[in-house]
């Protein structure tokens, strides 16, 4: 049987007080990343997220650094797409495209190969949770660097209160459950 998506999330994504830094409310995922039934219908959701907001056929997928990582392979796999990773600075081998910014608790780079999309490739950015959006906005801006077009930003989680979605284009975002 399927099990609801609301009650997935709800039940199985575990919050962490004061981690890693004093004030912050954790969603750790890695609970529902180890229930098969609640893995697949998260997958089925963000693949169907992704199509709508996608309204077209999406040549990769872009998932973040490294939770992101591990839905963007399935969701990929599941929309005939290429999966292509945003890492943290430092990580990938060849030549990349940068990009520098505020998170809800530090800042950090992130980067991607200059050859890893091409200019027209239509591109769903997938990450776990949107925060801050300061993640999210700076991925769009490796994907913008290649000449690629983001067609969709999705993530599982939407932490509400923190306003991340207002720094991207209205009605590209989309997630499967706002706190
Ligand atoms: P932000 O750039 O503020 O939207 O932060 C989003 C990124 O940081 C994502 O890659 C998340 O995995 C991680 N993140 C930020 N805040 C949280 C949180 N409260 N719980 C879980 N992950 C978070």
């Amino acid at each position: 049987m399927t099990p609801a998506l609301d009650d997935v999330l709800d039940r199985l994504v575990r919050d962490v007080e004061d981690w890693p830094e004093p004030g912050v409310l954790f969603r750790d995922v890695t609970p529902l990343l180890a229930d098969p039934p609640a893995l697949r219908v998260t997958v089925e959701r963000l693949t169907e997220l992704s199509s709508e907001l996608a309204d077209g056929p999406v040549d990769k997928v872009v998932g973040i650094e490294a939770r992101g990582f591990i839905l963007a392979v399935p969701v990929a796999l599941a929309l005939g797409a290429g999966f292509v990773p945003a890492r943290k600075a430092g990580k990938l081998p060849a030549t990349t495209h940068q990009v520098s910014y505020d998170l809800e608790y530090g800042s950090a780079t992130l980067e991607m190969h200059t050859d890893a999309l091409v200019p027209g490739e239509r591109v769903v950015v997938l990450d776990d949770v949107l925060a801050t959006g300061g993640t999210m906005a700076a991925v769009d801006e490796l994907v913008a660097a290649t000449g690629a077009e983001v067609v969709g930003n999705v993530t599982m989680l939407e932490i509400g209160p923190l306003g991340g979605r207002s720094r991207l284009p209205v009605g590209r975002f989309g997630t499967l459950r706002t706190y």
